[in-house]
């Protein structure tokens, strides 16, 4: 509250000299609890939008309009980003993609449409009154996510809803209640009616998470993950019987997982790309399995054919051109270290991996890090000195190239020789 106090007192102070009603909500009432507070603010107000956008243009450093039919005018003061968006009641047409969106005549009923119970909290301003109708913050403690109403009334009137609750699981580490995972496998189908891009915007929240297993096991277990990244449980493979071969599920989640302690290490953001990557790298597995006379199951190379249902899925989902041939050349390239041994490639092998992965190449080395696990401990730990000692050679003839590019064509001794001195 110390952080806040200064920015909600000095915009409370302005709306109720404008007789509107303000209040901070959602996320950042949710966050600031948890002790995890950024810096977007939302707020609801009773004002309309362009009541709202005269008060911020007298107080801001910059405003701009956030789409005004749908009610929301964002600015910046400072280092905080504020949306401020007028009361709405949503109705729904079951048919459409897109809520219809009404303006709504009270901060309860606006609190009300919101998609979960420690996301329908308000702290009104300047009062500083905790709204929490529908006891969000004793499922903050409790750490579980409920809907304010029914789970199914919640879904069936925006079933993007489902996929938020995997999202949330995966950023706040909480749990489901059982009554929101039930409504999920009983609707998961109605995702079906949500545009490809706002599932993609909340998948993308999801992966960038920090515990994006949390959700994506949501995803496959409720059945959603059917709907949205089928790739993901067709990996669960039957097992046989003597566990020949891995479950490439569980591997695939490992694997993010250590992608995403590579990132940490070497010092990255969060990133999207090679974490998808990560998820998809061995999606051509199952298209590539054969079954043994022994009931043993071996996999045939499964780069290319990975790479091409990647990039399938990616179109599906509306991601950009850019983002598609990234983490398709990332699950193409990621077994082509296999061939590399104990250092038997030649310079212009190890020159040609570098010039195949360009600008990919550092989530080259994360992803087939990531990928070098295995139960055999020893058996890693070798892959791992081989991966070092690939990305010693690389630096080195990188090294030498730069050295080469700035090295004069003839050197002293040549010169002198040419000159006759
Ligand atoms: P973050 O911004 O950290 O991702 P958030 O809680 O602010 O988390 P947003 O997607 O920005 O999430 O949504 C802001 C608020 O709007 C939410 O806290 C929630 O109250 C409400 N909300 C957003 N989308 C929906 C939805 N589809 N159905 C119901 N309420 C929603
Ligand atoms: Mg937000």
């Amino acid at each position: 509250l110390d952080r806040l106090a200064p920015v909600i007192d000095e915009l409370g102070a302005r709306f109720e000299q404008a007789g509107e009603e303000l209040a901070l909500v959602g996320g950042p009432v949710r966050d600031a609890m948890l002790g995890r507070l950024q810096n977007d603010l939302d707020f609801t107000t009773s004002a309309h939008p362009d009541v709202t956008e005269r008060i911020l243009k007298g107080w801001a450093d910059a405003v701009w309009d956030l789409g005004k039919e749908f009610g929301t005018i964002g600015a910046r003061k400072g280092d905080w980003q504020i949306e401020i968006t007028t009361w709405r009641s949503e109705s729904y047409d079951p048919s459409s993609r897109k809520p219809s969106v009404a303006y709504g005549t009270s901060l309860h009923g606006d609190l009300r449409r919101r998609d979960f119970t420690v996301n329908a909290m308000a702290l009104t301003i300047p009062g500083r009154q905790l709204e929490d109708p529908y006891g969000g913050i004793i499922d903050l403690a409790q750490r579980v996510l409920r809907t304010p109403g029914t789970p199914e009334e919640s879904f069936s009137d925006d079933p993007l809803r489902m996929m938020r609750a995997a999202r949330f699981a995966a950023q706040l580490g909480f749990a489901v209640d059982p009554s929101v995972v039930t409504a999920m496998t009983e609707m998961a189908e109605r995702i079906e009616i949500i545009s490809a891009e706002r599932v993609r915007d909340e998948l993308i929240k999801l992966v960038l998470a920090p515990q994006p297993r949390l959700g994506l096991r949501l995803l496959v277990d409720t059945g959603l993950a059917s709907y949205v990244l089928p790739e993901l449980p067709a990996l669960a493979l039957e097992r046989d019987e003597h566990h020949r071969h891995k479950d490439v599920y569980e591997h695939t989640l490992t694997v993010l997982e250590q992608a995403i302690d590579l990132e940490e290490e070497r010092g990255h953001a969060p990133d999207f790309v090679s974490r998808f990557a990560a998820l998809m790298h061995d999606v051509g597995k199952p298209r590539t399995r054969r079954f043994q006379d022994d009931g043993a199951v071996t996999f045939h190379h499964h780069d290319v054919v990975g790479a091409k249902i990647t990039r399938k899925r990616m179109q599906a989902l509306r991601f950009s051109n850019e983002q598609i041939d990234a983490v398709s050349s990332l699950v193409e390239l990621h077994l082509r270290f296999h061939g590399y041994g104990s250092g038997e490639w030649t310079d212009a092998a190890v020159r040609r991996y570098v010039r195949d992965a360009g600008d990919q190449l550092e989530r080259l080395h994360i992803l087939t890090r990531a990928d070098c696990t295995t139960r055999n401990q020893r058996k890693a730990a070798r892959l791992r000195r081989t991966y070092d000692d690939l990305e010693a050679r690389i630096a080195r003839l990188s090294e030498e190239e730069e050295l080469a590019s700035i090295r004069p064509d003839l050197d002293g001794n040549q010169i002198m020789e040419i000159l006759g001195i």
